[in-house]
């Protein structure tokens, strides 16, 4: 390779703006099964990279870089926040997921995720199915979350999580966890979001929901005699608490303005369009419970689940979300910062001891 490529292949890779202090980012690819996958390993500090494959048409290979770089640094920072000995990776697949994934697609990625010898830990992410997972662990022993080796859907403990979460921020907010007689918005009635409003109102909260699948939003009427808004309007109605548990970028220059409720917290990922748009909420006294801290439940299911162990473990982990934002909230009122800076500063400190041990 001349001066030249070499410093082409820095730029595109090295240097690209997503790059941190990954420790390994691996092109895998298998021409007879038509795979292009990157396999980026971000930290493996507090034990193995465990994070989801993502299958996903990316139009470029930067875009795909870009995508797999960003996640694993978030998977790091999120198994250390939640206090798991794992550290952080992410697999993307360059495929459509519907019309170029094939069997022989996954069990070549099982192939590359087994030849990194247990350093990265692969799960199901978007666009892959639970039978793309057994194609996988047929290749490889580092799989969670199959049938063979976990819980199954993981929505009901981030639902558990969240539901935690949203009683710890009550406390910081109104100086106590009793949601009896709140009014509580919950924005998408999906896997997540049904379960936390049906936890709601088992507390006796009063709901908001919205949704833009009109089915999902009957079934809460019937179910939690709730009340039904436009999804649009879902973070601008009269509630006491705002629960996002659709997509992400939600809260941004335009909604957070127009929040009324005190608390923000969901399940959705990346709320925040800009970490400028955390300083506004807090600025408006808006209290936001940081998204990978309180979404932590499912991954945490797929992390410390084994076959016959049941899920005390999975449970206890997952309710300890709560303690985690008490202490974040405490400590970001007490620091004038924000949670979500607070969150990650714990995070980085866990994996500075790590480092050091
Ligand atoms: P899901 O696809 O089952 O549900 C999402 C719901 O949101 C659907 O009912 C959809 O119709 C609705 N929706 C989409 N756009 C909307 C809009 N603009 N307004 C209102 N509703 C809208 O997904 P899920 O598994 O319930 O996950 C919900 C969120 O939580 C996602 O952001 C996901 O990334 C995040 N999350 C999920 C898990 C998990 O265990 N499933 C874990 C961590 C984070």
């Amino acid at each position: 390779m001349n001066a030249l490529h070499t410093s082409v292949l820095h730029s595109a890779v090295f240097d690209h703006p997503e790059m941190g202090a990954h420790e390994n980012v691996v092109f895998a690819q298998d021409r007879d099964t038509g795979l292009s996958a990157i396999i980026a390993v971000h930290d493996t500090t507090l034990g193995p990279a465990l994070g989801g494959c993502r299958v996903w048409p990316y139009e470029t290979a930067s875009a795909a870089l870009t995508d797999a770089l960003r996640l694993s640094r978030g998977m790091t920072y999120k198994n250390a926040l939640a206090g798991l000995d794992l550290g952080g990776g992410k697999a993307v697949i360059v495929a459509d997921p519907r019309k170029e994934k094939t069997v022989e697609m996954m069990e070549a990625f099982g192939r590359h995720v087994d030849r990194l010898a247990g350093t990265y830990i692969t799960a199901e992410d978007v666009g892959v199915s639970p039978d793309d997972m057994e194609a996988v662990a047929r290749h490889t022993a580092h799989v969670r979350g199959t049938s063979a080796t976990g819980l199954g859907d993981p929505s009901p403990y981030t639902a558990l999580g969240v539901f935690e979460g949203i009683k710890a921020s009550a406390r910081h907010v109104f100086g106590s966890t009793d949601l009896d007689g709140k009014t509580v918005s919950v924005q998408g009635l999906g896997h997540v979001g049904f379960d936390v409003a049906r936890r709601l109102h088992e507390a006796g909260a009063k709901l908001i929901v919205s949704d833009i699948h009109a089915p999902a939003v009957l079934r809460a009427l019937e179910a939690f005699g709730a009340t039904a808004v436009d999804p649009a309007e879902a973070h601008r109605v009269q509630a006491d608490i705002f629960v996002p548990c659709a997509l992400g970028a939600g809260l941004n220059a335009a909604t957070i303005p127009q929040i009324e409720a005190r608390i923000v917290a969901g399940a959705a990922n990346n709320q925040l369009q800009t970490p400028a748009d955390g300083i506004a909420l807090k600025k408006r006294g808006i209290l936001y419970a940081p998204d990978y801290a309180i979404n932590a439940g499912g991954v945490i299911s797929i992390a410390l689940a084994s076959p016959g162990s049941g899920d005390t473990a999975v449970r206890d982990k997952t309710q300890a979300i709560g303690d985690t934002l008490a202490v974040i909230f405490e400590r970001a009122a007490r620091e004038e910062s924000t949670p979500e800076q607070v969150a990650d500063a714990i995070a980085e400190e866990r994996l500075a001891k790590g480092r050091r041990a």
